[in-house]
């Protein structure tokens, strides 16, 4: 019999926590899940899925544009908002559902409820403590705004996925991947957009590249791109719409407002300090190798760890801490080339180490990239380009890093990560057949070594 009521008392029903709960508890520990909102966090709620989703509907106005040219005429389509958001939150709801039951499903007690932690092995949760041999702390993350006059007009992607109704027009503030995924959403949506940030090119700490290209296509579908820019102060004029005022005096006007400038990790009230949990300076909890904290019962991951805040890196963390817990096999994360994806329209998606990042590492490397139209906008008449890279180490010849802009870039590169996973050197992409025709086969056919 346990001195504990549980094995592992997980606070956080998000990507990890749900992950962890689960597989340790078919390695067969006892296992409670404490989520205050929503099963399934983040990602399913206000984050991966409800975004790709909107994503989608936004590319459709690309899509009806493009049939033409292939034969397909009828009248003007018209976008209904209240349809996306209504079938949106069916599909999330379900989804709610299916996370619920998968715990249930593998004996994981559920508590509808907030949980703090009191001390090394207890737990509050609705009024109750609970002892825990380990207590995994899932928290993630959220939206912050910076403050200044009128901050509080302003919205962060999590109200951007329950709008009432579609402004005419929209200012989003960032230039990460979420801000470049709303704009791109609202500007497909036909709503007037404009994307400010206030550095020189968006999706920093990607290959610059990236940045640079994205920013022209989005510009060239419609987006206005300020660049060194920022809001100075919002006003709420009669009838809801927002008066902007830009650092440099400029002036505008939206019915939206949505800061992307970053999100901070929840571990604020949660009994952190009182447990003895050591902070980061931005808040964040920090861990071992093996996602330990501080205090050795107590575990974290996913984002309230702010390294590599995407789902995928969540679950695994979340199988790694189940392995190493509860399967007598200490597991370590890889969190090398890790692949990720920016559904911005076009989608962008990378691999492995920037030209930049490979240079500071002090790889000598061979640029190989191509810029071209896809076969099908030459009937769709879409100037729409398609962008690929591979930074190759030029002593090794061993790929170091894939990118890519265009259609479906997510799927594509999905596949070039297990090509790096496996060390895939560049002879061993050119003698790949390509698939014909195909974007992807340009991968396995660039040739000529980029020179300035
Ligand atoms: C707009 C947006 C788009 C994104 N798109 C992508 C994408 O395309 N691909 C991708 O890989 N990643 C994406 N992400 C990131 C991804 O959503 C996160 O990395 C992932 O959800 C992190 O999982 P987590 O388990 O760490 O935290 P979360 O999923 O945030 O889960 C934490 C959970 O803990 C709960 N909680 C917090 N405090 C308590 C408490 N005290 N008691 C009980 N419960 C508590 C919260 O309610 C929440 O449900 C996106 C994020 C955003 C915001």
């Amino acid at each position: 019999m346990s001195q504990y009521d549980y094995d592992l008392f997980c606070i956080g029903g998000g990507s990890g926590g749900v992950r962890a709960s689960r597989f340790s508890a078919n390695y067969g520990a006892k296992v409670a899940v404490a989520e205050e909102k929503y099963f399934g966090g983040t990602c399913v709620n206000v984050g991966c899925i409800p975004k790709k989703l909107f994503s989608y509907a936004a590319h459709f106005r690309d899509e009806f544009h493009d049939a033409a040219g292939f034969g397909w005429t009828g009248p003007e389509p018209d976008f209904h908002w209240p349809t996306l958001l209504q079938n949106k939150n069916k599909e999330i709801a379900r989804l709610n559902g299916i996370y619920e039951s998968m715990l249930a499903k593998a004996g994981v007690g559920i508590f509808k409820a907030r949980a703090t932690l009191l001390d090394p092995h207890s737990v509050e949760c609705g009024g109750k403590t609970y002892t825990a041999r380990h207590i995994l702390v899932a928290t993630g993350s959220w939206p912050t705004i910076p403050r200044f006059p009128g901050c509080e007009h302003a919205i962060t992607s999590n109200e951007a996925f329950f709008l009432d109704g579609l402004p005419k027009a929209a200012v989003v503030v960032g230039g990460g991947y979420i801000a470049v995924e709303f704009a791109s959403i609202f500007n497909g949506l036909g709503v007037e957009t404009t994307l400010v940030y206030r550095g020189k090119r968006v999706l920093r700490g990607f290959d610059a590249d990236l940045g640079t290209r994205l920013a022209a296509e989005m510009a060239k579908k419609g987006v206005t791109i300020k660049f060194e820019s920022d809001i100075a102060a919002l006003e709420k004029k009669a009838g809801g719409t927002l008066a902007v005022t830009y650092q440099d005096g400029s002036r505008g006007e939206a019915g939206l407002v949505m800061y992307a400038t970053g999100r901070k990790p929840n571990t604020k009230n949660l009994g952190l300090e009182k447990a003895g949990v050591e902070l980061a300076d931005d808040g964040a909890i920090k861990v071992d190798d093996y996602l330990a904290t501080s205090v050795p019962s107590i575990h974290a991951l996913g984002d309230v760890t702010n390294r590599i805040n995407l789902t995928p890196v969540a679950t695994a963390e979340g199988m790694a801490l189940a392995k190493t817990l509860f399967r007598a096999q200490p597991t370590l994360m890889d969190y090398h080339d890790i692949p990720t994806a920016i559904f911005a329209i076009p989608n962008v998606a990378t691999v492995g180490l920037s030209e930049e990042l490979a240079a500071a590492r002090g790889f000598t490397v061979d640029i190989y990239k191509t810029q071209f139209r896809a076969l099908k906008h030459t009937l769709s008449g879409s100037e729409e380009k398609t962008f690929m890279k591979l930074v190759v180490d030029a002593a090794t010849q061993r790929v170091l890093g894939v990118h890519m802009m265009g259609a479906e870039a997510g799927e594509i590169i999905q596949g070039m990560a297990i090509a790096l996973k496996c060390g895939a050197t560049k002879a061993q992409f050119d003698s790949t057949i390509g698939i014909h025709p195909t974007a992807a086969e340009e991968f396995v056919t660039m040739r000529e070594k980029f020179t300035q």
